[in-house]
C-alpha cells in the first residue's frame, strides 16, 4: 500500500462546508435564517430547541462565491496530487436542493441554452482548467480520459454511452481491484471538449418526480479523470484519478413522502450514504487505529475502495440551507459531516 503524500489527517481527508444563499421562495415565505458563520471553520445553528456548534476545515457562507470554494477548499491541491499520480476524490453531500449540483458544476448544469457566466462556474470545470494548464506547462506528457457513471438503485450505468441504458457489471480482480466492465473512458485534451462530456452525461442522469424537488437527482453521479503522466527522464510513468461524485439527496424517507418504486430509490440512497459515512469515519482514524472497512456494502463504497483507502486523498463538500425549515436535514447532514472528521 503507497502511503499518502503527508499522513496528517487534514490532507487525506479534508471536510469543509458550505451554506448556500436562502432562496427567493425561502425569502418570499418568511423562512428564518438558522445557520451562522462563526469563522475560523465554526457553524452554529440556533433555533427553538437547538443550540449547537460543528468545525469544519473551511466553512463558506451564502456570500462566498465560486472561486473562493475552489481556492479556499484545497481543490487545486488535489488537482496537483492526482497529476502526481494519487487517488482524488471529491463529494459533494446534502439534502436535495441544498447546492451539490451548483458547487460542483454551477447553474450550467440546470440549463444549457444559456452558457453560465465565468464566475458562476463549478469546482469541476475549475479543475479541468487547473488540470488543462498544467498539462500544457509539461508538454504532452500527461493523457487525460474521462468516465462518468452512475448508480441508481445499485445499479451502475454509463452515462457517456450514446446507446439505450443498461446496467453494467461491477467486478472485482487482484490486479484492478473493483472495476465497471465495459465502462467507456473517452480521451480529452481541452476543456471544451471535457465540458461537453460533463453536459452530455449530466442530461442522461436519472432523475424522478419527488415531493421535496422535481427535478432532484435521485442518483449518485461519478465522474472521474484518469491522468496518466509518462515516463520521464528519472520520472517514473504514473497514474493519476481525479474523481467527482454528485451524491444523491441525503434526506430520509419520511420526509420526502415517498411510496412504491420511489421507497426503493430511497431505501439504495441511504444504505450507500451509510456506507460511505461508515468508511469515511473509519479512514479518518490514525492508520493503526483502523479496523476493517467495509467496502462491500454498497456499489458506491466498492467503486471508490481505491480511492478511500490507501494513498487516496478525500475532500468533502457537505452543503446545507440556512432555512430554518431545512432544520432537521441541516442537523443530520452536519452530524454526518462531522463524524467524518
Ligand atoms: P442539489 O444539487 O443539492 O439538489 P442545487 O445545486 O440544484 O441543489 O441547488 C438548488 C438551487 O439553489 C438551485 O436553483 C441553485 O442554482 C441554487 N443554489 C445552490 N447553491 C447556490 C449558491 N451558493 N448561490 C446561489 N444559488 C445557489
Ligand atoms: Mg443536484
Amino acid at each position: 500500500e503507497r502511503e499518502g503524500p503527508v499522513e496528517g489527517r487534514e490532507t487525506r481527508l479534508r471536510v469543509v462546508l458550505r451554506v448556500r444563499p436562502l432562496t427567493c421562495t425561502e425569502t418570499r415565505r418568511g423562512d428564518q435564517r438558522v445557520v451562522h458563520s462563526l469563522g475560523d471553520g465554526a457553524v452554529h445553528v440556533s433555533a427553538a430547541k437547538h443550540d449547537a456548534t460543528f468545525g469544519f476545515s473551511a466553512v463558506f457562507d451564502a456570500g462566498a462565491s465560486q472561486e473562493a470554494v475552489f481556492e479556499g477548499s484545497g481543490m487545486r491541491r488535489l488537482v496537483e496530487l492526482a497529476i502526481d499520480g494519487f487517488s482524488c476524490t471529491v463529494f459533494a453531500f446534502g439534502q436535495t436542493g441544498s447546492g451539490k449540483t451548483y458547487t460542483l458544476m454551477g447553474p450550467l448544469a440546470q440549463s444549457d441554452t444559456q452558457p453560465a457566466s465565468p464566475a458562476l462556474l463549478g469546482l469541476m470545470q475549475r479543475s479541468f482548467t487547473c488540470l488543462l494548464e498544467q498539462s500544457r506547462s509539461r508538454g504532452s506528457d500527461l493523457a487525460l480520459s474521462a468516465s462518468y457513471l452512475e448508480i441508481y438503485n445499485e445499479q451502475i450505468r454509463d452515462l457517456l454511452s450514446p446507446g439505450p441504458p443498461c446496467a453494467l457489471p461491477l467486478r472485482w480482480s487482484k490486479t484492478r481491484g473493483f472495476y465497471v466492465e465495459n465502462q467507456l473512458s473517452v480521451e480529452f485534451d481541452s476543456l471544451e471538449a471535457i465540458v461537453s462530456l460533463l453536459l452530455q452525461g449530466s442530461q442522461r442522469r436519472r432523475t424522478s418526480a419527488h415531493a421535496l424537488n422535481r427535478h432532484s437527482s435521485r442518483s449518485h453521479a461519478l465522474l472521474t479523470i484518469h491522468i496518466h503522466s509518462r515516463a520521464a527522464g528519472a520520472c517514473p510513468s504514473k497514474q493519476g484519478t481525479l474523481c467527482f461524485v454528485d451524491l444523491a439527496g441525503s434526506e430520509r424517507v419520511k420526509e420526502t413522502g415517498s411510496s412504491g418504486e420511489l421507497s426503493l430509490e430511497a431505501n439504495s440512497i441511504n444504505r450507500s450514504l451509510l456506507a460511505l459515512g461508515h468508511c469515511i469515519s473509519l479512514l479518518a482514524k490514525p492508520r493503526g487505529k483502523r479496523t476493517h472497512i467495509p467496502y462491500r456494502d454498497s456499489k458506491l463504497t466498492r467503486l471508490l475502495a481505491r480511492s478511500l483507502g490507501g494513498s487516496g486523498i478525500t475532500l468533502m463538500v457537505a452543503c446545507i440551507s440556512p432555512s430554518s425549515r431545512c432544520l432537521s436535514e441541516t442537523l443530520s447532514t452536519l452530524h454526518y459531516a462531522s463524524r467524518a472528521r
